[in-house]
């Protein structure tokens, strides 16, 4: 699903230019459950937002489902991200005066759907993040694992071709974040392709391959064999 090549992303910063990624080449294929980690800095956020087609590089190329998406447009990445990516925040991001309900349906307004379908796929996805019993409840109703339940509910909506994740177990305490990261190991285990960034090597283990980054560039890439 993704392959860039040589992807560069400078900063201008006043008068200077600071380079963040410094050509940054990688494969990852449908299906995969990838994590990414490195120190504070390294460049993994930027890298998670020009995958998730929230950002475009300086230079390079990035290929997205065969389309080159490193020069386009706002709203063509706009409507990229809303066919293609599911991406999930350390800090939720959910309308605070909306219901889980509708912050899960709201990418489906985007998409054209009806108010009929987006509500019955909306309960549909929440079930399966389990809360089928929280729909109607606004997120300061909810704990920090149920608000980022719905997040991932709404990462997941318009079923997406990869699931981007940036430390999204970084607000949660550590019993919570096994119980979210058991919940990409099922959406994984569905078939979807899975990127996480994290800094905690327990939630990395979750993955199947590892990517760590350092000073704005790949300096090991592992894949573990999990039968
Ligand atoms: P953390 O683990 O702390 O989240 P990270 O690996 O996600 O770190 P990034 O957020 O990608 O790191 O930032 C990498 C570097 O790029 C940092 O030095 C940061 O200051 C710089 N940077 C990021 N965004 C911008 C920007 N919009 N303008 C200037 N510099 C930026
Ligand atoms: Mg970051």
């Amino acid at each position: 699903v993704i392959k860039i090549k040589d992807i560069r992303r400078d900063f201008q910063l006043g008068q200077e230019v600071v380079k963040v990624l410094k050509g940054i080449d990688l494969e990852i294929e449908k299906g995969e459950y990838v994590a990414f980690m490195g120190p504070s800095g390294s460049g993994k956020s930027t890298l998670m937002n020009l995958l998730g087609c929230l950002d475009t590089p300086t230079s390079g190329s990035y290929i997205l489902n065969g389309k080159d998406v490193s020069q386009m447009s706002d709203d063509e990445l706009a409507e990229i991200r809303n066919k293609e990516i599911g991406f999930v925040f350390q800090t939720f991001n959910l309308l605070p005066r909306t219901t889980a309900l509708d912050n899960v349906a709201l990418p489906m307004i985007y998409a054209g759907k009806s108010k009929e379908d987006r509500n019955k796929r909306a309960a549909e996805v929440l079930k399966n993040v389990g809360l089928a019993d929280r729909m109607d409840h606004k997120p300061n109703q909810l704990s920090g694992g149920q608000r980022q339940r719905v997040a991932v509910g709404r990462a997941l909506v318009n079923h997406p071709s990869i699931i981007l994740a940036d430390e999204p177990t970084g607000n949660l305490d550590s019993k919570t974040s096994v119980e979210i990261m058991n919940l990409f190991d099922e959406i994984h285990a569905a078939g979807n392709t899975v990127i996480l960034v994290t800094h905690e090597e327990d939630i990395a283990e979750h993955a199947h391959r590892i990517i760590r980054l350092r000073d704005g560039m790949v300096e090991k890439d592992e894949r573990k064999n999990k039968g």
